[in-house]
């Protein structure tokens, strides 16, 4: 890579799908711009663009090629680089699309700037994938975007391929940093001055896998590191969140009362046609755990409908389980067929129509849950990290309970955390809050 500069060179990204495409989104970014570029938004004009693109339905796939057609419209001469899970697993689609310099998988994703050397164009997009087996370095990452809150990168890839799932074949296997590199990532984003950190990656409570360490070591580490006020830990596996995670977080002094925990089906026949590796007993054991000990906790829960072998009697049984689960939000999906998944093979297929259905059920579900949620904290006066975005003359933040609440705009207020009295919710929802101290 020559020590070229690219001053007066603009690069754009645009990122489709998870919190882990963020982090690492942003971490390019920062690479471009030591070299000279300014970022510009994905709207503008610029010298080079990249898609930070998803698979995980049929729809990311067509947004991913939506967003790489209007940018090479936008600028035919510029550069277009494609990456992300869509590239890994689909490179041939996207080869198609002329105009496309590199399509870059997920091995290659962070080693990008090696790729734009002279901004030239390629007469052919040249690509460099290679198999999901292969995929086996770890490259950390975090965002740094609104000074506020950063998802910061702990673990990729996964081992456990679920029927359903083609995460495996696009991420590559489980893996992580070292606890030290992984501290000192957390240190960089404080001096940075973020308040807030979200712990993502693919399998979180896997970390530890490529290291021989373990996510309770992690989790103790980051919990001393100076200046962090507040980590949230996104998404753990039901089967790798155990007691002593659970047990720590309540005695910790920087976790919040915070878990998302995918469940994908409440019928024991489904769960086990998608290879998830526990019973909803289980399940409803750790929503029991966590109630037990942090009771004003969010519990944010995922859950897919219509997947393959889903029968009316078991959905009913998943709709009956989750009804019952004290739980405080549900993020439900249509189930979408993945080429290359054992979930294909699986017979009973369940019509488009009747999975949106499904779902549309689950999401009138969740929003009664939702707000049951939040009406019990009403009167209440709740920790509040306020972001830095002014909307309609106000500023909202988060509660350490994962609460959404607005108040006047005061400039003083951003980035800071406050205690708030929740006062009231209006009929979307959203809670209006005053606040009391420093
Ligand atoms: S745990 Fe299952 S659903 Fe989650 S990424 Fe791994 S294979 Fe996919």
């Amino acid at each position: 890579m020559s020590n070229k500069t690219y001053k007066g060179k603009k690069v754009a990204f645009f990122t489709l799908g998870c919190k882990l495409n963020f982090a690492e989104t942003s971490a390019l970014a920062r690479q471009f711009e030591e070299l000279g570029f300014e970022r510009v938004r994905y709207k503008d004009v610029a010298d080079v663009y990249v898609v930070n693109s998803c698979s995980v339905t049929a729809e990311s796939d067509k947004k991913s090629r939506n967003m790489i057609r209007g940018a090479i419209r936008r600028n035919p001469h510029a550069l277009m680089i494609v990456t992300g899970c869509y590239a890994q697993l689909k490179s041939e689609e996207i080869a198609l699309l002329k105009g496309v310099d590199y399509i870059l998988g997920s091995a290659e994703k962070m080693n990008m700037i090696r790729y734009v050397d002279n901004l030239k164009k390629s007469e052919e997009p040249v690509v460099a994938i290679s198999g999901f087996r292969k995929i086996e370095k770890f490259f950390p990452a975090y965002s740094f975007g609104d000074r506020t809150r950063s998802f910061l990168k702990v673990q990729d890839g996964c081992n456990y391929f679920c029927t359903y799932c083609t995460i495996p074949y696009a991420r590559g296997k489980s893996r992580n940093d070292t606890i030290a590199n992984t501290v000192a990532k957390a240190g960089e984003v404080v001096q940075k001055g973020a308040k807030e950190i979200i712990l993502t990656g693919v399998n979180i409570g896997d970390y530890g896998r490529s290291t021989g360490e373990s996510f309770i070591g992690l989790l103790k580490a980051l919990d001393d590191v100076k200046g962090l006020e507040r980590i949230r830990i996104s998404s753990v596996e039901p089967n790798l969140l155990t007691d002593e995670i659970i047990e720590f977080v309540a005695s910790s002094k920087h976790y919040m009362p915070h878990f998302h925990i995918p469940l994908q089906s409440g019928s024991n026949e489904v769960l086990a046609l998608m290879k998830r590796k526990y019973k909803r007993e289980l399940f409803a054991e750790r929503v029991e755990k966590i109630r037990s000990l942090l009771p004003d906790a969010f519990i944010g829960v995922d859950v897919i409908a219509g997947t393959n072998g889903e029968t009316d009697a078991f959905f009913l049984d998943t709709y009956n389980f989750i009804r019952d689960l004290d739980i405080s939000q549900l993020h439900a999906f249509p189930y979408s067929e993945r080429p290359g998944t054992q979930a294909l093979k699986i017979p009973h297929v369940v019509p488009v129509p009747v999975r949106k259905e499904r779902v549309q059920r689950l999401i009138e579900l969740s929003e009664r849950k939702h707000r049951l949620f939040c009406e019990r904290f009403l009167g209440e006066t709740r920790p509040v990290l306020f972001e830095s975005e002014k909307k309609q003359d106000a500023i909202s933040g988060w509660t350490d309970n994962y609460i959404r609440v607005t108040t006047d705009w005061d400039k003083n207020l951003a980035n800071k955390i406050y205690h708030a009295k929740l006062e009231s919710i209006d009929e979307t929802g959203s809670i209006k809050g005053k606040i009391i101290t420093g």
